[in-house]
């Protein structure tokens, strides 16, 4: 069972008047959007017990955010425009963990006698737990690289890296030392969203796919996101064989050794424990 007190803040038929639409009408002439939001805040009472207003998040500067968003920004869709206000809102305010966001057009030009439209987006954070190594060319630049990339973009941010360690290679190919290292990241993407844009990082690094577990400018895996359990023809969360592989426990374990994982049921530090044992046997 997963621990749910939490916090939240709702805000309820906030009145914007923005130029969103299709039509040429719609954007030129402009029309009143009506948006209900939920915010949820992680549930540290001692931060509310302190009644001080820096301590939480001021629902009046949400709403003035919200109103300067949808006035600032001319999107068709009122998909998109919900996508990019629940990124922006969890950007903004770190201690909201997701938003539930409803926009409602209760002018949209539909011939039709209706009351509004509306689209409703929820969106969340989610704690990655990365492995990345590096064996060709400079190996720390492109770590270095891969990090400054990951943490450029909205919907993903870098929490901490771990120590990086030299680490002799794995497989069998005859190649150079990796150095690898394990990031904890917070990021909004679905897993396969997250996994494109790191492929996209690691493109970006002159990655090229040649010989399996060969030479490589730069690799990063998803070692665990949140505790999802998942499988299909390009992911498997956990990585399916995270336990076996030193490289990826011991960096880790720096980090996030009491991270268990939702399947073996064995916290990082005791994987790492338990593959050393292995290896020395
Ligand atoms: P490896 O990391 O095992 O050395 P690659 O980096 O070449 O190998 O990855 C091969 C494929 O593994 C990727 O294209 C991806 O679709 C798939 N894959 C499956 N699960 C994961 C995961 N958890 N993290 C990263 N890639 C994964
Ligand atoms: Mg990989």
């Amino acid at each position: 069972m997963t621990y749910s007190d939490n916090r939240k803040i709702r805000i309820r038929e906030l009145k914007v008047f923005a130029h969103h639409g299709v039509l040429k009408s719609e954007t030129l002439k402009g029309q009143n959007f009506y948006i209900n939001a939920e915010l949820s805040l992680e549930s540290d009472a001692q931060d509310v017990l302190s009644d001080d207003l820096d301590q939480t998040v001021n629902y009046a500067e949400v709403c003035g955010f919200i109103n300067d968003f949808m006035k600032e920004n001319t999107c068709k869709l009122l998909e998109r425009i919900a996508e990019l206000l629940c990124m922006e809102l969890l950007y903004r305010y770190s201690p909201v963990n997701s938003v539930e966001l409803e926009i409602r057009k209760p002018e949209a030009p539909i011939d039709a006698d209706f009351e509004s439209v509306s689209v409703v987006r929820k969106m969340s954070k989610h704690t990655v737990l990365l492995s990345m190594g590096s064996n060709m060319g400079d190996k720390h630049e492109h770590l270095d690289r891969a990090i400054r990339l990951l943490d450029s973009e909205k919907h993903t941010r870098l929490i901490c890296e771990s120590e990086r360690f030299v680490t002799k290679p794995y497989g069998g190919v005859v190649q150079d030392d990796f150095v690898n290292s394990a990031l904890m990241v917070e990021t909004v993407l679905s897993p396969h969203e997250l996994l494109n844009f790191l492929h996209e990082i690691e493109n970006s690094e002159g990655r090229t796919r040649q010989i399996h577990w060969g030479p490589r400018t730069l690799d990063l895996d998803i070692v665990f996101y949140d505790d999802l359990v998942m499988s299909d023809s390009k992911l498997t969360i956990p990585h399916i064989d995270m336990q076996n592989r030193l490289f990826v426990l011991e960096p880790m374990a720096k980090i996030a050794g009491y991270y268990r994982h939702p399947v073996l049921n064995r916290t990082v530090s005791q994987l790492l424990e338990e593959l050393k044992a292995r290896e020395e046997a």
